[in-house]
């Protein structure tokens, strides 16, 4: 092999310019139910191996499936959140393959007549408030298989996940660079969790997706010859895959090669995509309708329903957070991602503050920062929104200082103790009493006469110096604003 030199370097770079990558996802995620799509087992994550299981969902023959109705509704849901249009009629089809984990040898799912059509998501990487739209081509229900274990003497199957309610959400190939790519998933997955429909997780797998990728030149509006990367479990992960991928399937064009249409597997130990063995992906699943399930009819009634019991979207709060409560787009985009979080900040303002803008600046660093530390829940890692609020209230008051809010923001977070007894304890309450600090700035005049001199006679800088010194005796707790305006008038008389 030749070794890269840096002009070869020049000329990939100057390559992968005039290319454009064309993307679709389909993500796969676990709806939000107690019970499976056809029985009555709990779907939830966390059980002993085949803990959750019923002749059913482990697919013996002669049983029936009964469609849970819950998914229905979060289902609809879900495509009412992402503008799709929802079918009255759809049907059940079975998708024919074979693996240990699916021994009924079909998956029930939907083919010709999803749920769910069209719609789209909005996405906004750029962050400037200018979102664009990534058309989504369908939605529909689908239950998931169990789980093939391989140890080192034996492969075992957990049927625990084996009909859980699952959608497939696919998107138009609309996304043009790793970028949207992970804006769009973020936004999916806020979205899922604002509603209420899924948790998401993707440490979890309940949150997986299917990358479709082809790149062309720039400026032409045929497709290349797309591959499939299956079943990525991180955002990293899709996001590194698309990097992989894009770059191999340029420098097999540039050399004159061409794509050939395949299913990759993404390797994160080796950072590559691989292709799968042709035997491994059988394009050709045989769909047919369900005979054991009556098409789904779903009422006018119900959709309506479901549409006016519909939460705030993340895109509706970030549009509130930047028009009603004075934040950037940026900010309004941190703090809307996760719900639980942007409730903190709304009921943490709510107890009267006046500076959103700050309080939004005090979650964004403070607040998360005991989340991501601890790795723990919001709720468990962080004081409640509203002590949050009347510490902050406090600092508005002048009672106390910022810095002096963040260290018993932090005691708080340890102690569980409230913003009050935390100030108190630690004796942060700052001096505002003007004659107190009035001393302290004569005493500092009169030990430094030199000094002054020197500020009188126009070296301005020293006057940060002098501030420095006075809060230094008193402790850091006199009111900085205070020091500054007495220091200020006592030095120029
Ligand atoms: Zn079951």
């Amino acid at each position: 092999m030749i070794p890269e030199t840096a002009d070869s370097q020049g000329k990939h770079a100057m390559a992968a310019d005039s290319y454009e990558a064309v993307i679709g996802l389909e993500v796969h995620t676990h709806l939000l139910t107690r019970a499976k799509l056809f029985c009555g087992c709990a779907a939830g994550f966390g059980a002993g191996p085949n803990e959750n299981v019923c002749p059913v969902c482990m697919g013996m023959p002669g049983v029936l499936p009964v469609l849970n109705r819950r998914a229905v509704e979060l289902a609809i849901l879900m495509g009412l959140a992402a503008h799709c249009e929802i079918s009255l009629y759809s049907i059940f089809d079975r998708k024919s393959y074979f693996y240990p984990d699916l021994p009924k040898g079909y998956q029930i799912s939907q083919y010709e007549t999803p749920l769910c059509k069209g719609g789209y998501i909005e996405i906004d990487p750029a962050g400037n408030g200018e979102p664009r739209r990534i058309r989504l081509v369908r939605i529909h229900m689908e239950e998931d298989a169990g789980k093939n274990i391989h140890e080192a003497d034996a492969s075992l199957v957990d049927f625990n996940r084996s009909g859980v309610p699952l959608v497939e959400i696919v998107s138009e190939p609309d996304i043009r660079s790793v970028e949207e790519a992970g804006a769009y998933l973020r936004e999916l997955r806020a979205i899922l969790r604002y509603i209420g429909a899924s948790e998401g997780r993707m440490e979890e797998g309940n949150f997986r997706c299917d990358v479709n990728i082809s790149v062309r030149r720039a400026g032409t509006s045929e497709y290349g010859t797309k591959t499939e990367i299956k079943n990525l479990n991180s955002f990293r992960f899709v996001e590194k895959a698309i990097e992989h991928e894009v770059k191999r399937q340029i420098e097999v064009l540039e050399s004159g090669g061409r794509v050939t249409q395949e299913t990759h597997l993404w390797d994160p130990l080796r950072q590559e995509t691989r292709p799968m063995r042709s035997k491994e992906f059988a394009n050709d699943y045989r769909y047919f309708p369900e005979p054991d399930l009556p098409p789904l009819r779903v009422s006018q009634e119900l959709i309506d329903q479901i549409r006016a019991a519909m939460p705030e979207l993340p895109a509706d709060r970030r549009a509130r957070f930047v028009h009603d409560v004075g934040l950037t787009p940026y900010e309004a985009r941190v703090l809307s991602e996760e719900r639980e979080v942007a409730d903190y900040f709304e009921k943490a303002i709510a107890v009267g503050l006046k500076n959103h803008k700050g309080a939004a600046n005090f979650v964004m660093t403070e607040v998360l920062r005991a989340v991501n530390e601890s790795g723990k829940s919001l709720e468990q890692a962080a004081p409640s929104a509203d002590e949050t609020g009347a510490l902050l209230k406090m600092v508005e008051a002048g009672t106390i200082s910022l810095n002096a809010a963040k260290t018993a923001f932090a005691a708080m977070c340890k102690s569980g103790l409230g913003a009050a007894a935390t100030v108190d304890e630690l004796e942060l309450v700052q001096v505002s009493d003007a004659s107190a600090i009035g001393a302290a700035c004569d005493s500092l005049i009169a030990a430094e006469p030199a000094k002054v001199a020197q500020y009188r006679a126009g070296r301005d800088k020293l006057f940060g110096f002098f501030v420095g010194m006075v809060m230094k005796a008193m402790a850091g707790k006199a009111n900085p604003k205070m020091v500054n305006e007495i220091l200020r008038k006592k030095l120029s008389g």
